[in-house]
């Protein structure tokens, strides 16, 4: 293959300087990355292009800044061109009712047998980018995607995307690469690193995002992150991304904002769902470093020909002078073109996405036979040593990170150890009569769900007073948590055992008819009629116990306070008829 790339200081430059004579059509990829983001600045990059080549095709999008040999440029036209021997390209607009169905569309019509890859380019705040890639996904999601969606130098006001005969402020413009000897390698990076506390979505349609913890979003970066932050949303927070916390399978995934409404809700680059649970993130500079230098070395196994990367705008927002640190190294190993996107498109391993924040990278190669080049491991070292960060910003950002995400762990263990103490009776550590009645209300609805009994216990010991009276006090609570062990011991771990205070408890038993519920009643009364507590200073001590059985009718809708009722009243009698007893009502 052969990559002839251009790069224009303006209109004029590209009018003077701008020599297709050497390109065949057909094979030819050709990707315009324009941060000249006017209509009227695209119309004449289309008419030069028409002038020159009349039967050219291609893809072009405008940029929050382009990527040059691996150089970050801004206002420039870069016009990247690649001419294959062994692959043919076809390209298409598409634009549907939905941009589900539009994603349909783009794959129904671009993905051929040998379609090895498609590039493809969204305008960057009219589609919902992520819809439109879920809707490629439903018709095949093996063939590798990539690319972004358009940006305009950072203003979120009008993005456009083109081919050689429009220019679409919505829908997506894309190239399919057919071959059978082309190789296609796609990676990502993000290092973003997470910092403050765990929240959830709980509020969200698609890319709409109204709450976390039940907060207006707003309200939240507000809170944690100033007012500085929360007063200028939604493009304050580009430095300050949600990372959506994934399973191990999974990409990291970041979302941005590009509008916030009265409300306090925000739109987000990329879809949410409720349930998800986010972090604040901000970049890492010794990550992107140290991960910079560790991909490069899997790169050049694949010895790429030439490199595609589209790179977050929210990345060179926050990196800014530093953002060349990661594109460097890539052009060290084949020449590296792009643009800043304000989303970008990715595959890997049979799945596509829609990321943000992050670099992608498109690499390819039509070379069947390999040869091993020299390691350029040493001149990579070199380039990235240049680059050390030199600036103590980041040493004092990453000491802040580290301090905020201590306090948080240590504050979570403290909140875990409360949460757990509350649940507990301090002399037994049974659960409480609190914790009794709030994972009752759980279990409850779980068995409605499955409709499996459940059955309640509660459990009175026998003339208890005697053993205060006789003993003390302190023996007493002694008995009381003797008696504790035992039903602890002698029930499942599924049954939630609880001193309903004195010397009462109850024992809610999942899965369990009133049947079941008796024989494992009477089996606790035996065990403790058994059994003989020796403490220090005292005889043995040989006590009973009353117990009484409740099943829930699931059908009548009863609480728990009513099963409790109705299982006391079986107590009573047991008591009645001369304790030492179970009874079921
Ligand atoms: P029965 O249940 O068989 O009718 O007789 P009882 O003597 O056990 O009577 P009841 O259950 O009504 O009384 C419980 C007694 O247990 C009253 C109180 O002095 C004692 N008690 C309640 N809580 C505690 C406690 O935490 N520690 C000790 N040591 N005694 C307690
Ligand atoms: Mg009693
Ligand atoms: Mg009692």
């Amino acid at each position: 293959m052969k990559n002839i790339t251009f790069k224009f200081k303006n209109l004029g430059d590209m009018y003077k300087n701008l020599d297709l004579s050497q390109i065949d059509s057909n094979k030819s990829l050709v990707q315009i990355f324009s941060g000249l983001c006017k209509k009227k600045e695209i119309v004449q990059i289309q008419n030069i292009l028409k002038e020159r080549y009349p039967y050219l095709n291609y893809i072009g999008s405008t940029t929050s800044g382009e990527i040059y040999e691996g150089v970050t440029t801004e206002n420039e036209i870069i016009i990247s061109i690649l001419n294959f021997e062994h692959t043919t390209t076809q390209y298409f607009y598409a634009k549907e009712e939905s941009d589900f169905q539009t994603g349909v569309c783009l794959a129904n019509t671009l993905f051929k047998e040998n379609t090895k890859a498609m590039i493809l380019f969204i305008d960057g705040l009219d589609s919902n980018g992520n819809d439109i890639i879920d809707g490629i996904s439903s018709v095949n999601s093996n063939i590798p995607i990539a690319g972004g969606l358009a940006g305009d130098n950072g203003d979120f006001k009008e993005t456009f995307v083109f081919d050689k005969n429009n220019i679409y402020k919505k829908g997506v413009v894309a190239v399919a690469l057919n071959s059978d000897k082309l190789n296609v390698f796609t990676d990502y990076q993000l290092n973003w690193q997470p910092i403050g506390h765990t929240m959830t979505v709980t509020k969200a349609k698609k890319n709409h995002l109204y709450e976390l913890n039940h907060t207006p979003a707003s309200e939240v970066y507000k809170k944690y992150l100033g007012e500085k932050i929360g007063n200028n949303l939604p493009f304050s927070a580009t430095e300050f991304p949600l990372l959506k916390l994934h399973d191990e399978s999974d990409f990291q995934v970041c979302r941005t904002f590009i509008n916030k409404f009265d409300d306090g809700s925000l739109i987000t680059i990329g879809n949410l769902e409720e349930g998800d649970k986010v972090r604040f993130a901000f970049g890492n500079v010794d990550l992107i470093l140290n991960n910079t230098k560790k991909n490069i070395l899997e790169y050049e196994n694949f010895e790429p020909e030439v490199i595609y990367t589209y790179s977050c705008t929210a990345r060179k927002a926050f990196l800014q002078s530093q953002i060349d640190i990661e594109l460097n190294p890539l052009n060290t190993i084949a020449p590296t073109y792009g643009f800043f996107t304000y989303g970008e498109v990715f595959h890997k391993n049979n799945k596509n996405s829609l990321l943000n924040v992050s670099l992608t990278i498109l690499a390819f190669s039509e070379k069947t036979n390999k040869i091993n080049t020299k390691s350029k491991k040493k001149i990579i070292d070199e380039k990235l040593e240049k680059n050390i960060i030199s600036n103590k910003h980041y040493l004092v950002l990453d000491a802040l990170t580290n301090l905020s995400n201590k306090v948080i762990e240590e504050l979570e263990e403290v909140h875990k150890k409360l949460k757990e103490e509350a649940n507990k009776d301090y002399l037994t550590n049974l659960y409480n009569k609190r914790y009794f009645d709030e994972v009752s209300h759980n279990l409850i609805e779980i068995a409605k769900r499955q409709n499996s009994p459940i059955s309640v216990i509660m459990i009175d010991i026998d003339f208890f007073k005697n053993i205060n009276d006789t003993y003390g006090h302190i023996v007493g609570d002694e008995v009381i948590k003797n008696i504790a062990s035992l039903l602890i011991k002698n029930t499942r771990k599924s049954d939630i055992v609880s001193r309903f205070g004195g010397e009462e408890f109850a024992i809610l038993l999942p899965n369990t008819n009133k049947k079941d519920a008796k024989e494992i009643a009477e089996k606790l009364r035996n065990i403790i009629e058994e059994h003989i507590i020796i403490l220090e200073n005292t005889k043995e001590i040989k006590l009973t116990i009353s117990l009484g059985v409740c099943q829930m009718n699931l059908k009548c809708d009863e609480n728990i306070s009513k099963v409790i009722d109705n299982a006391d009243i079986a107590l009573y009698q047991a008591k009645k008829q001369g304790r030492n007893k179970v009874i079921i009502n």
